[in-house]
């Protein structure tokens, strides 16, 4: 036996997500507790894992298939992160999402692909619309610059040929109730996801078929044979084929070692709203992205556990992947400015519940992706657009494993690998300097 990974650092999520905390509770663990043997393991139970399942059970419907995750179903950064499946381009380095037009077409195309699986299993599972719904999204500006950000966003949209349309201030507040935006672009295809709710149906549809254990970090990999063997503390699983989509944590796992950034972002829900208070905050539903991808991101929501509003905003960089409960209270100050700024009428509203969730970059912007030993492929780092990408990347390392080089999966494998990052400490001091410099520049959005 060829011992490959001893898995030491797991997934630590800190906070507790609103979105999975308004849900019905959950019927207890299922853990693995025994040894095991199946056609296709795959480690990691977020977008791209429950995905790449999926994918598989599609294309080998006779095969036996397990997944394994460390923690609780939709407790992980799939379940954690504020639901917008974007279709449009998305690059959170550029300074208004944007990047070349032949690449923007070439990622709309894919992001769609991504919202039509997701589509295809809300519908399949009969799922209402405030799991998901493709009712679009708005890029707010407050002030000035970021209103230009919005100007120069349009152009691109124009050149792309999407449909978008420009709100002025008064039609923002009308949106949302605030008289804080300026202006906005409505883009209509963007998917709004209750991503817990989301996550734990997905789970839910696919353990009809297949099995999934949760609580089951794994914390060795190693080869025997042409078998691979993946081992937790209460059991272990025999492999034909292993498909990690842990995101950063492939590191861990000793992949892509010093090629991936981790970053960590924060987000708060309030308590429900009164219908007093909801009427203040605008229509029913909405979802506003920065037209700064460093500013503030904001949603109503309206549906099980009431109305409420999630703000995201502020982000850190923790090379380990985990960060204290400390750094999270201060964070969480944040999140209240911003909802105070946007609704000076509403102070008396709490914010229920704060959390982070892990998110993994690449500086060149590009997927950990492909078949990197034989039989292990990895679906990794999806560069802040995980519901979209981390989807597809999960569809491409299913098809190619069964399929090899689907079209999907040549999009994937046409990319250049995650760059290799400056050694320390200079990667961390140029992350940490870069994340407050954006912060910086976007203070009067946030
Ligand atoms: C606050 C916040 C807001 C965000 N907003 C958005 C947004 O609006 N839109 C968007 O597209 N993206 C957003 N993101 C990013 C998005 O959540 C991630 O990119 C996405 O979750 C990545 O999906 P994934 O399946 O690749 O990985 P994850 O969701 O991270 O799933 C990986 C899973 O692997 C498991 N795992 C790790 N190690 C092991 C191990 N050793 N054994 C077993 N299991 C293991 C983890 O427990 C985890 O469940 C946001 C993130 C945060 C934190």
């Amino acid at each position: 036996m060829c011992l490959l990974a001893k898995v030491k650092n797991l997934p630590v999520d800190t906070g507790v997500s609103g979105w999975d905390a308004i849900l019905p509770e959950k019927s207890p663990a299922q853990v693995l507790a025994d040894d095991q043997a199946c056609d296709f393991l795959i480690i990691g139970a977020g977008f791209a894992g429950l995905s790449a399942a999926r994918r598989l059970e599609q294309l080998k419907p006779e095969a036996k298939i397990i997944v394994l995750d460390a923690k609780r179903i939709a407790e992980g950064p799939a379940g954690r992160n504020s639901g917008f499946m974007i279709d449009l381009p998305h690059d959170l380095s550029s300074s208004d999402y944007s990047t070349d037009e032949n690449n923007d077409l070439r990622q709309i195309k894919l992001n769609r692909h991504a919202i039509d699986f997701a589509t295809d299993v809300a519908l399949e599972y009969k799922l209402p619309s405030e799991v998901l719904n493709i009712c679009g999204k708005v890029n707010g500006a407050a002030g000035e610059k970021a209103h230009q950000h919005n100007l120069n966003y349009a152009k691109h949209l124009k050149t792309l040929g999407e449909p978008h349309q420009l709100l002025d201030a008064q039609e923002m507040k009308k949106l949302t109730g605030s008289k804080f935006y300026q202006s906005g672009i409505f883009t209509p295809g963007t998917a709004m996801l209750q991503p817990a709710l989301y996550i734990r149906e997905l789970a839910k549809g696919l353990r009809n078929s297949l099995f999934i254990y949760e609580n089951s970090p794994v914390h060795e990999l190693a080869k025997t044979n042409d078998k691979w063997l993946a081992k937790t503390p209460t059991g272990s699983v025999h492999a034909s084929k292993v498909i990690l989509a842990t995101n950063g944590h492939i590191e861990s796992f000793g992949h892509f070692k010093r090629r991936l950034v981790h970053v960590i972002l924060y987000a708060s829900m309030t308590r429900a709203l009164s219908q007093g208070e909801a009427d203040l905050t605008g229509k029913d539903i909405w979802g506003i992205t920065p037209s700064d991808p460093a500013a503030t991101t904001m949603r109503k929501i309206s549906g099980t556990g009431g109305t409420r509003i999630i703000t995201r905003n502020r982000i850190s960089y923790s090379g380990n992947m985990q960060i204290n409960q400390s750094l999270l209270n201060e964070m969480g100050k944040t999140h209240v400015k911003s909802f105070t700024k946007r609704y000076p009428d509403l102070t008396n509203v709490e914010q229920e519940y704060l959390w982070a969730g892990r998110l993994c970059l690449s500086r060149n912007g590009v997927s950990a992706f492909g078949e990197i030993e034989k039989g292990l492929y990895s679906a990794c780092c999806q560069n802040g657009l995980g519901a979209a990408r981390g989807t597809l990347s999960g569809i491409a390392a299913a098809e190619l494993a069964v399929e090899g080089q689907t079209e999907l999966a040549k999009a994937f494998l046409a990319e250049d690998e995650p760059q290799k990052l400056p050694p320390a400490p200079f990667s961390t001091i140029g992350a940490k300097a870069y994340m407050r410099w954006s912060e910086h520049k976007a203070r009067f959005e946030i």
